[in-house]
């Protein structure tokens, strides 16, 4: 014995979510707190938002993830809130690349915290083809691992955006060439859209990234505030200064690291030695040195 119990030991945890991704959570969140996920029932999916795979704004993103965590605590009762959003798109940072990035949001209404992650993957982007007949679609099939993928099948844009014409989570190569056929006919369409499924539980791909993004969660939720133990004691911003191996002048690039405490009723703060290891600036990247 000896160990200090986490504050999030044995705790229940709401996570407002569908498609099943509290099972890539449960284990990681068993394992590192002994702590149980409850997804609340009959959660108004329109509350949600349905799945738009676009990038938010990242006020907009902290906005959405704290209403739903919300919604999952306000109907348990439970005082602790988890809640995901998913995003495919261009890179952030880096022009034209696809990616996904996969945020997730922990609330703790008793202490007031709230902790946010982000992964960002660029081995997972939405996939699509326009095709004029099932041949074309066949190579995109194996292309992206159908069956464990979940496929969609639609008209493509000139026709109507009808529900009744849109098949979602496809897994099967001949339901796939039914729906491809009877928007054919139907609709006398040239071409049809068939594009991935990236919903959760259609995407094996994802799931990954989802876990990628809970695996840092859990990391920042374990990390303990040495003033007060809060939870989620974390890196908030750098001060500025490394200096130039080369010619010994300070640059703005971050020297330093500065921890802070996530509860507002404590101001412990630390400054630490970056994450990275990283102690001088690389004269390629000064500006003395390299302009
Ligand atoms: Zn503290
Ligand atoms: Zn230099």
């Amino acid at each position: 014995m000896g160990k200090i119990e986490h504050p999030y030991s044995n705790i229940s945890i709401a996570f407002t979510t569908m498609h099943e991704k509290e099972k890539i959570l449960e284990p990681l969140f068993k394992r590192n707190f002994f702590s149980k996920i409850i997804v609340p029932r009959n959660i108004d999916t329109d509350l949600l938002g349905t799945f738009s795979g676009e990038i938010k704004r990242d006020s907009d993103l902290k906005t959405a993830l704290r209403k739903k965590a919300m919604i999952g605590i306000e109907q348990t009762g439970l005082k602790f809130g988890l809640a995901s959003e998913g995003s495919f798109g261009p890179h952030p940072w880096i022009p034209f690349l696809p990616c996904n990035q996969e945020s997730l949001i922990f609330i703790d209404v008793e202490r007031d915290i709230e902790i946010i992650s982000h992964f960002i993957s660029t081995d997972n982007c939405s996939e699509y083809i326009e095709a004029e007949d099932f041949k074309q679609v066949e190579e995109f099939l194996i292309k992206i691992r159908l069956g464990e993928q979940g496929l969609i099948v639609k008209p493509s844009h000139e026709y109507i955006q009808s529900t009744e014409y849109i098949f979602k989570g496809l897994t099967k190569v001949k339901d796939v060439a039914t729906a491809f056929e009877k928007i054919k006919l139907d609709l006398n369409a040239q071409t049809v859209f068939v594009e991935t499924d990236n919903r959760a539980h259609m995407s094996p791909k994802r799931r990954q990234v989802i876990f990628k993004s809970a695996e840092k969660i859990v990391e920042k939720l374990k990390s303990l505030c040495p003033g007060c133990r809060a939870p989620g004691f974390d890196m908030t911003s750098f001060l500025p200064g490394l200096v130039c191996e080369g010619c010994g002048s300070k640059s703005d690039k971050p020297l330093k690291e500065v921890w802070s405490c996530p509860s507002k009723s404590c101001s412990y703060q630390e400054i630490r030695d970056r994450t990275d290891g990283i102690k001088s600036l690389d004269p390629a990247e000064c500006d003395w040195c390299n302009p």
